[in-house]
């Protein structure tokens, strides 16, 4: 039985690679038939409480979320907290320490870039990230929408895929990458680190897209998160193909660990994510994560 649609991984502007504010996330929920939408946008909970309120106006239930990016086994895991009490101690520590990292990386990364002569400046990239530190993607976008760089050649492929959306992405990896020009070693937390304190800030830990292609969890790595306080996979998502998708249910059944569904919608930066994309999500998934609250 159906208990409502929902979705476990939406982002917002907060996010700084989102396009839309909660309140129009929450309208779109609604407009979409959901019940309920988690707004977890990156390392921030900036987005609350406003986002709560901008769901009591649309009729949808919106659950507190972050997505904390962390290092496991040296790759890239991120993670899902819903249920989080964003005013909590520990929340506030974790978000302030990663800007802090975020923004050196940031300014590092365009300073490289601008060593190899690419029109870029510091100023321009912080208010167009809405004063947050940009991820490396919003660095893309921010450059290539620049018309100064449109005629470098060292850019050309970037722009000769008009209407190829994912321009942002190919020049992540090929620049931001390990081993591109402008790449900047990482600091985020440990996941191990991070999953011993989630207890403390109200939130379920939940694996965010374990298929992703920078994360490729396997079912070793799950039985050890879960031994050590994962409480949650997310099955569906954009990230996942059907055989993917069936993979992880598996292991997310035998390991007894919740199964959720988030689009990972953020808008112009993953076009081909549409709002509502992933059906699956139900609110028993709500239920359950409640269950798993310590
Ligand atoms: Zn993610
Ligand atoms: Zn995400």
């Amino acid at each position: 039985m159906r208990n409502g649609l929902v979705d476990l991984h939406l982002h917002s502007k907060f996010s700084c690679d989102g396009d839309f504010l909660p309140e129009e996330l929450a309208r779109m929920a609604r407009d979409n038939g959901f019940r309920a939408i988690a707004i977890a946008d990156h390392d921030t909970v900036a987005g609350y409480p406003k986002a709560i309120e901008a769901g009591q106006k649309y009729g949808v239930e919106v659950i507190s979320s972050i997505e904390l990016t962390t290092i496991f086994d040296s790759r890239e895991f991120h993670l899902l907290l819903p249920l989080v009490n964003w005013k909590s101690k520990t929340i506030k520590s974790l978000v302030s320490q990663m800007k802090e990292n975020r923004m050196e990386e940031a300014k590092v990364r365009v300073q490289r870039l601008r060593e190899i002569g690419l029109e870029l400046d510091w100023d321009e990239v912080w208010t167009r990230s809405g004063q947050n530190p940009p991820l490396g993607v919003k660095i893309a976008q921010i450059l290539l929408d620049k018309p100064e760089n449109r005629q470098n050649p060292r850019l050309k492929k970037y722009y000769d895929q008009d209407g190829q959306p994912f321009a942002p992405f190919l020049f992540y990896q090929d620049f931001f990458a390990e081993g591109g020009l402008a790449y900047v070693p990482k600091k985020y937390p440990k996941l191990e680190e991070v999953l011993k304190l989630a207890p403390l800030t109200g939130g379920v830990p939940v694996l965010s897209h374990p298929g992703a292609y920078f994360q490729l969890a396997t079912r070793e790595d799950l039985t050890y998160l879960k031994e050590i306080g994962l409480q949650g996979l997310e099955v569906y998502t954009s990230y996942h193909h059907q055989d993917e998708i069936e993979y992880y249910k598996k292991i997310a059944e035998e390991l007894d660990l919740v199964i959720t569904a988030g689009s990972d919608f953020h808008g112009r930066i993953k076009p081909g994510v549409k709002f509502g994309l992933i059906k699956e999500g139900d609110y028993s998934m709500v239920e359950r994560l409640r269950e798993r609250k310590s």
